[in-house]
Parts: C-alpha cells; structure tokens; sequence
C-alpha cells in the first residue's frame, strides 16, 4: 500500500495552489479562494472512479466508518457484526457511537465467514461491516443476501483494498455505504483523510451534514445555516484533500504496478508444495496490495515468517500473534478497558471475548503469512525477493 512512495510534483502542485489562496478550510471563503475547492473536487473525481452516486471526505478512515454508521441512524444498543481479523478502527468506531461490536469468525477469505455472521444475527442487529483486509474481499454476494433476508445494512470497509472490484463494481461500492482511508500508509494518501462512499441519498445528506457539526450546508452565509440534528466535527482540511486529488490521478497506475509484482511472487511461491492461498470470492478481483499465503502448521508458519525476516525478505506479516490487527492482540478491548464508563447497552451485549470461541478464525490466521507489496521495487527486486522467499519456505517445509 504504497500512495507515499511516490509522493512528487503532483502532489505539490495541488497543494500549492491552496497555499497561495490560504484557504485552508473546505467551506465557506468564496471570495479569496480563486475557485479552488479541493475536497468538493476530490469527492466528485473519486465518486466518479468508485461509480457512486455521492462521496463524503472526512479527517480519517476510522471517521469515515464512524459518519458512514452515524449516517445510517445506527446508535446506542444497536449491535454491528464485524470480523476478528481487522484493524481496530472497526470496534473504535462503532463503541464511539454507543453501538455494540459483535465479533465473528473469519473464513479462509481472511474476511467475514457468512455463516458465523448468520448466526451471530440477534433482534438488535442494525449492521454488518465485513473489513476488506490486505487487498482482498468478502463474500459481498453472501453478505448482502442475509442483509437483504434480515433487514440489516451493507457497510463495506474497504481501506485496505481500493481498487479491487466484486462483480465488476469497485470494492466499497457493493453495499449501501463503503469506506477508505487515505491516512500515510494507505494505496493511496491524503496524509491523514477518509471517504465515505453510497447510492442512498439519505445517506449522503446525512454525512455531509453530520461531518460538520450537523449545518446543512444551504446558502452562503455559513454563520447563517441551519442545523436538522446534532453533529460532530470529521472535516477534512483543504491542504489534505489537495494532496488526494494528485494520488487519486495515481491509482490506476499504482494499481497496474501491484499486479504485476503480485503475480512475480505468486507464480514463485506457487510451486512450493504445502503453500496454499487465500480464497479470492468468485466474482471478486483483488487490488494486489498484499499476497496472502498459508502454510501446512502453526509451528511451519512461525518458523518460515522469521527465517524470511532473518533471511532479509522485509513487509512479511504474521498477525496472528505480534500484532494488533488480530483479536490476540486487543487486551483492551477484550477487558473494556476504557478512559471513561461505557454505556449500560455495551456493557450488558457485548461479548465476554476472553473466553468466546473463536477457533476457526484461530485456525487461519494462525498459518497466514501476508507479504506486503511494495510498488518501489524494480524487476529485479521483485524477482530476487521471489526467489528469496521460494527457497526459505521450502527449506522449512
Ligand atoms: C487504515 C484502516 C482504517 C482506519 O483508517 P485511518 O485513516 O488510519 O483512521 C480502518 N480500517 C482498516 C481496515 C484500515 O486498514
């Protein structure tokens, strides 16, 4: 996920010309900003690429999930369904709402299991978010039928994989509302921003205004605006949206790059007997981001992870046990370990997660090597690193 490898005069051309004008806020200032509207331009170009009818910018990925929630009228007591293996915006976002996270195994898509997700349903549930984790999907199609059986809303967090398509719609854009991140390390970068994607007009309203200290956005006269409900503040800043506009031109290329890198690792790795790869949902395309293998055991996969660390081959994750994107690795939030009380809804649905099952998820994440693809590498690089991790995996299996 490479958007700051290839940071360069595009970017500080757009930045720049918010610079001169010295309108640094998104709203408002007609007058001294000489036409220069950078996020209105950015949400317009990426509704446009992701083939949806609005786009709403925020300050973040983990605000773009929260306004995306928000904008659906989930709130206190309303259970959403999302998966083990995730990053921990997904809980963030839904425990700051006074919603409560339910937590699911995954399947061998590394995403949602819909069966897990189909029993975990309650009279409270109001949502299901599967996590598009490195680069690839759930099983939208799955999803969206038990979301249609049950009444329950589609929200896709696709911060980890734009760019990749389901059915040939963009990832984000399946359900009723999709999010992504442009924070320092994603695909593509604002430095720090977010977009919440939709179809649904409500939603869309709902967003613009919630983002933004609920004003409606009518007029002129910001002081002037009126406000139907409560909000909050998730702007994004104009110098933010500007840097987007120059990575947004950079996506297709970006994209092009890590499928060709992808695939030199994926056709080495391949003919290592006992590597396996992560399930691809039938009609989905990856966005190439990361490649996603298994090994036969536990113990193979540890050993194989640090002799490739030892062996130089850098950006390979092993997540189940020595990071936080798995759930070993959430002790706060598996003993609600907050500054604050939670509300008595969180604390009377949520799961006891220190003791819930979660073997299955257990059972795949515990053999999952994830290589990060890097868009900086030349063919050489990409060939030798092949080559590399090859021959370290099949000397350890
Ligand atoms: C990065 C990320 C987010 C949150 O994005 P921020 O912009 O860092 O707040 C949410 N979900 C996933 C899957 C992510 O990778």
């Amino acid at each position: 996920m490479p958007g700051f490898e290839i940071f360069g005069a595009e970017e500080r051309k757009q930045v720049n010309d918010v610079l001169e004008m010295g309108v640094l806020m998104r709203y408002g200032f007609d007058g001294m900003r000489n036409n220069h509207w950078k996020a209105k331009e950015f949400e317009l170009a990426f509704a446009k690429r992701m083939g949806t009818e609005y786009c709403q910018l925020v300050s973040s990925g983990t605000a773009a999930l929260t306004v995306a929630l928000a904008s659906a009228g989930i709130g206190a007591g309303d259970e959403v369904i999302m998966p083990t293996f995730t990053f921990v915006a997904s809980f963030e976002s839904i425990l700051a709402l006074g919603a409560v996270p339910i937590l699911v195994d995954i399947d061998d898509t590394l995403t949602l299991d819909p069966k897990a997700v189909e029993e975990a349903i309650t009279p409270k549930t109001k949502c299901v978010m599967p996590v598009h984790m490195c680069g690839s999907m759930a099983n939208l199609r799955a999803l969206k039928v038990i979301c249609e059986k049950h009444g329950l809303i589609l929200l896709e967090d696709a911060c980890q994989a734009i760019g990749g398509t389901f059915e040939g719609k963009p990832l984000g854009s399946y359900g009723d509302l999709g999010c992504f991140s442009f924070d320092y390390v994603k695909t593509i970068t604002c430095g720090e921003g977010g977009g919440v994607i939709t179809n649904n007009e409500r939603y869309a309203l709902h967003a613009d205004h919630y983002q933004d200290h609920g004003h409606d956005h009518v007029g002129k006269d910001r002081g002037a605006e009126t406000h139907p409900f409560l909000g909050y503040n998730f702007r994004i800043s104009e110098l933010n949206a500007a840097v987007g506009l120059a990575q947004l031109e950079k996506l297709d290329g970006i994209l092009k790059m890590q499928k060709e890198n992808y695939t030199i690792l994926r056709e080495a790795l391949q003919s290592v007997e006992g590597v396996t790869f992560r399930r691809v949902p039938e009609g989905g395309e990856e966005n190439y981001s990361f490649l996603n293998f298994f090994l036969p055991t536990e113990v193979l996969t540890q050993k194989a992870h640090k002799a490739l660390s030892e062996a130089g081959v850098d950006a390979c994750f092993y997540w189940y046990n020595n990071n936080w994107h798995y759930i070993n690795g959430w002790e706060h939030l598996r003993n609600l370990k907050s500054l604050g009380n939670f509300s008595s809804e969180v604390k009377n649905q949520m799961q006891d997660l220190n003791t819930t099952d979660f073997s299955k998820s257990d059972a795949w994440m515990s053999r999952t090597i994830s290589s990060l693809i890097k868009i900086g590498w030349t063919e050489k690089q990409v060939r030798d690193r092949a080559e590399v991790m090859k021959n370290v995996i099949a000397s350890v299996i």
